[in-house]
């Protein structure tokens, strides 16, 4: 069902979130990122260490309760887990809690990720459908869609992205109850 390779946290040695909000699945949306920095990563060595930068600067630095993303995907073709399917992330603020947002490791404005790891995205979201974590009608954004002046997911990611099948140009406002918690 699942047609990728998961890294989960502790393979790539993750500290425990500090905290964790309950998201319900299945969500509506998609959310492409790139994380800029640190830079892509091709072996499963450096990814793991380009999660750990990650972890460290998102919850030790910025506070959060954990990496933001709910997963990300390496220049390795693998999957990493970041806060899963059902807990809220810190990513898209409006969307955190009605989207599985996904970052491809590196810098992708002028270049394109390769295949392996845009693949593995393609899988990444077929997988949570079929698992019903995501809607099969799911609409995809890029990061930038949904928040103003971030140039995430990079331009040459966002061209690719436009062509997915389901792609929007059509982000909605979207309101955000304060809690999805049972
Ligand atoms: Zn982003």
């Amino acid at each position: 069902m699942c047609d990728f390779e998961l890294v989960s946290r502790e393979e790539w040695g993750a500290r425990p979130p500090k905290s964790t909000e309950s998201m319900a699945n299945p969500v509506p949306y998609v959310i492409i990122h790139h994380t800029y920095q640190p830079p892509a990563c091709s072996s499963t060595e450096e990814c793991i260490k380009a999660m750990q930068w990650m972890q460290d600067l998102h919850q030790l630095q910025n506070k959060w309760n954990d990496i933001g993303y709910s997963f990300v995907v390496g220049g390795d073709g693998k999957v990493y887990v970041g806060r899963g399917w059902s807990t809220v992330g810190a990513h898209s603020p409006s969307y955190n809690n009605q989207s599985i947002g996904i970052s491809l490791i590196g810098d992708w404005r002028s270049e394109l990720p390769p295949s392996r790891q845009l693949d593995a995205v393609h899988n990444l979201i077929r997988c949570g459908i079929e698992m019903e974590k995501i809607k099969p009608d799911y609409r995809l954004f890029g990061h930038k869609q949904v928040r103003m002046g971030t140039e995430c997911p990079g331009d040459r990611l966002f061209e690719e992205i436009s062509s997915w099948n389901h792609f929007s140009t059509d982000p909605p406002f979207v309101w955000v109850p304060k809690k999805l918690e049972s």
